[in-house]
């Protein structure tokens, strides 16, 4: 029996847990070995080169699939490139953090009990990778309109409407918050997915066509406003991802060690020297999605010990794929399935413990707690619980507001908010978030953005 006064400080979060080496395996090296060009063959050749293609249906920016891959076979790896990149500017971003699973590669006709789908996701870094590697830059401007467009946001929304504007001719701001352009790619996607500087890589690409302005550490609401945008651009994207995070709705949310996971990854993505990082021993993480599966896997690989994702719903309602499921028990993360937190527990002001209530659904199928349960031992508890939209930059103007729906941007199917010339696209409007569908929303409100000024243009 372990007596008292041996207790374990508490808490017991320190940073360089594991030994120096470790550092650079857990976060510069990508977790999917890259196809080498026999493999790649090999691959490209497994492709039914399929008519109607359920692949291309089901990829959010419609990416040739068949065709891009048609050209890794026949060794023309740049018009492959090309051919996803045309689609998907972001497409070698989207080639690593893609969940193909459930997209292109769930639909491929291979994908079958005595089968396994084309690596669509692995072909396409190949092709996309070829290309950055000699820095070619296959995308031309059309002639100057002479008409200047403001974009709000350097996320995967905001430059892939920067960069389809500006191959239309259209002269281009980003007004980005953050020091670095990039959104969620440099400052929130897992560091093992996109390691090392591809993120910065790909913007530095996308700005490369010309013609894009950058504008890092302005933020609208703060430094510019909305109705100063519309009057000195001819036409405003926003794509400003969501900033704000959700309550636990559990008591403790207050103590020191109770954390948010996004801002923690943030940091993560950002430090040069992941061994000064400090963890906990024991991590717990609240949620279901993208951030509890990163947060979790991210935090044993800086080295805690004991990492527990709760969750309080099923493996098949989490928002997390079972793929990304699999992968964090690979990395030794536990899931815990239905159980809600119910309080966090302080000692000296930081979390020790967490109490949770197992969860189940009553008749009517709705979620409701058990009355009993169980505590987990905690030095940090991350939230990972969604993040929500917030409204304050953008509602400026009493006289014209910008319509909001459920808590986000409304717009139509052309990406246009409730106010004339301007548009909206990515994580701010409703929709799926991910990479993939901010990229298709910023490449459609491009075009309609162009028509727009088009349309300026001739009634002038
Ligand atoms: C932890 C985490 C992991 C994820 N993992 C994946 C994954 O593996 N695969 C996947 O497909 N998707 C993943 N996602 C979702 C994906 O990152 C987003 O859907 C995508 O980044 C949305 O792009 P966006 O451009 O709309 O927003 P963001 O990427 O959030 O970019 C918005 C930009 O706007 C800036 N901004 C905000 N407010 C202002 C302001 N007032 N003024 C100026 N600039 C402002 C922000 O700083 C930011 O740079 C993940 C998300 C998170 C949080
Ligand atoms: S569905 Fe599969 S086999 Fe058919 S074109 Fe797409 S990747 Fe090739």
């Amino acid at each position: 029996m372990t007596s008292n006064t041996m207790a374990e400080p508490v808490p017991d979060i320190a940073a360089g847990r594991l030994p120096a080496e470790a550092y650079q395996a857990n976060f510069e090296v990508s977790v999917k070995e890259p196809l080498d060009p026999k493999r790649a063959l090999v691959e490209s050749s497994r492709c039914y080169f399929c008519y109607d293609a359920p692949c291309i249906e089901a990829c959010p920016t419609g990416i040739d699939i068949p065709n891009f891959i048609r050209k890794i076979q026949t060794g023309n790896i740049k018009g492959s490139a090309v051919t996803i990149l045309e689609q998907n500017i972001f497409g070698a971003a989207c080639a690593r953090v893609c969940p193909t699973e459930v997209l292109c590669e769930r639909a491929c006709v291979r994908n079958l009990a005595e089968d396994k789908p084309v690596t669509i996701g692995l072909l396409q870094r190949y092709a996309t990778d070829w290309l950055f590697d000699r820095q070619v830059q296959p995308f031309t401007r059309a002639a100057r309109t002479g008409k200047r467009v403001a974009v709000v946001g350097g996320g995967p929304a905001g430059l892939a409407c920067a960069h389809r504007l500006a191959m239309l001719g259209h002269d281009v701001a980003v007004f980005e918050a953050r020091p670095k352009l990039g959104g969620l790619n440099e400052y929130g996607i897992a560091a093992y997915k996109v390691p090392q500087d591809i993120a910065q890589r790909e913007v530095d690409f996308i700005l490369s066509i010309g013609g894009i302005e950058p504008h890092a550490g302005v933020m609208l609401g703060r430094d510019v406003s909305l109705a100063q945008l519309r009057r000195d651009f001819d036409a405003v994207f926003l794509g400003i991802g969501l900033a704000g995070v959700n309550a636990l709705q559990a008591e403790g949310e207050q103590l020191s060690g109770v954390i948010d996971a996004v801002a923690y990854i943030a940091e993560l993505r950002q430090a040069k020297e992941k061994s000064r990082l400090p963890v906990g021993r024991r991590v717990v993480v609240i949620g279901g999605g993208n951030t509890a599966i990163d947060i979790a896997v991210q935090t044993k690989r800086l080295g805690a010990e004991d990492v527990t994702i709760v969750y309080r719903r099923g493996p098949d309602q989490m928002g997390a794929t079972h793929h990304e499921q699999e992968f964090a028990q690979v990395n030794g993360v536990k899931i815990k399935h239905w159980a809600r937190p119910v309080r966090a527990v302080g000692m000296n002001g930081h979390v020790a413990e967490v109490e949770f209530e197992y969860t189940a659904l009553d008749a009517s199928g709705r979620l409701i707690g058990t009355n009993s349960g169980f505590t987990l031992a905690a030095d940090q508890l991350f939230k990972a619980i969604g993040q929500t939209f917030i409204a304050d930059p953008v509602v400026g103007d009493a006289a014209q507001p910008l319509e909001l729906r459920n808590g986000r941007i409304l717009v139509n199917e052309a990406r246009a908010t409730s106010l004339p010339g301007v548009y909206a696209g990515g994580d701010c409007v409703a929709g799926v978030d991910l990479t993939v569908a901010a990229v298709e929303d910023g490449k459609i409100a491009a075009h309609a953005i162009d028509q727009y000024l088009r349309g300026l243009q001739a009634g002038a």
